[in-house]
C-alpha cells in the first residue's frame, strides 16, 4: 500500500506558496487507513510507553485507534479553551501568531513514558509545544510519532535531543 499515492497535494491552501499534504484520502480509504496505523503501530518496535499523546486536531485521527490496538491511554492536547477540568498550557510561535496547547493536569503521572502522536511533522514548533507539556507534567517523551515528515522544513533537528523521531511517509 503506497500512502504516497493516497496523501493529497493541494497547493496553496491554507495560503499561497503552502503545498498542503491532505490525508482526508487515506481516512476515506479503510485498507490505507489501516496500513497507515499498522505502519506507524509497527516503528514504534520495542519502546516501552505509557500513554498516546494526541495533538488537535488530526492527531487524534491517529492516536485514538492506537491507544486501543495498543492497549494504552488515550491523553489529549487540545487548543486553548476546550478542556473542561484543570489544564497546564503551553503557548509557542506560528509563521504568523502564536498558539496555545492544553492538557488536564491529571492525565499524566509523575515519569510517565509518552508517545507524542500528530498527523505530519513540518516544522516541529508543535511538537516541541508537546514535548513541553509532557515534561511539565513531569512525563517523559519516549517518541515522536507521526504520519508524514516533510524534511525539508527540518522539524526532525528542532526535537533533537527532546526524544526519537518516527514518521511513516517522508518527502525530501
Ligand atoms: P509544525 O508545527 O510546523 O510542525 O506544523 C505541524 C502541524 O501543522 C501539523 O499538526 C499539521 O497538521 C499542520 N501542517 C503544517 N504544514 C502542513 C502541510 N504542508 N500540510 C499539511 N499539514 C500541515
Amino acid at each position: 500500500m503506497d500512502l504516497r499515492h493516497i496523501i493529497r497535494d493541494v497547493p496553496d491552501f491554507p495560503k499561497p506558496g503552502i503545498l498542503f499534504k491532505d490525508i482526508t484520502p487515506v481516512m476515506e480509504n479503510p485498507a490505507a487507513f489501516r496500513a497507515a496505523l499498522d505502519g506507524m503501530e509497527g516503528l514504534l518496535g520495542e519502546v516501552e510507553f505509557d500513554a498516546l499523546c494526541a495533538i488537535e486536531s488530526r492527531g487524534f485521527i491517529f492516536g485514538a485507534p492506537m491507544g486501543l490496538d495498543l492497549d494504552k491511554r488515550l491523553v489529549l492536547m487540545r487548543k486553548a479553551g476546550k478542556l473542561p477540568a484543570e489544564t497546564r498550557a503551553v503557548t509557542y510561535d506560528l509563521e504568523y501568531g502564536q498558539a496555545t496547547l492544553e492538557m488536564h493536569v491529571d492525565s499524566l503521572k509523575q515519569g510517565d513514558r509518552v508517545i507524542i502522536v500528530d498527523d505530519l511533522l513540518a516544522t516541529g514548533g508543535t511538537a516541541v509545544a508537546a514535548a513541553q507539556l509532557v515534561a511539565d507534567a513531569g512525563g517523559i517523551v519516549a517518541g515522536f510519532l507521526f504520519m508524514v515528515e516533510l524534511e525539508f522544513l527540518t522539524g526532525r533537528a528542532k526535537l533533537e535531543g527532546l526524544g526519537p523521531v518516527f514518521s511513516l511517509v517522508n518527502y525530501s
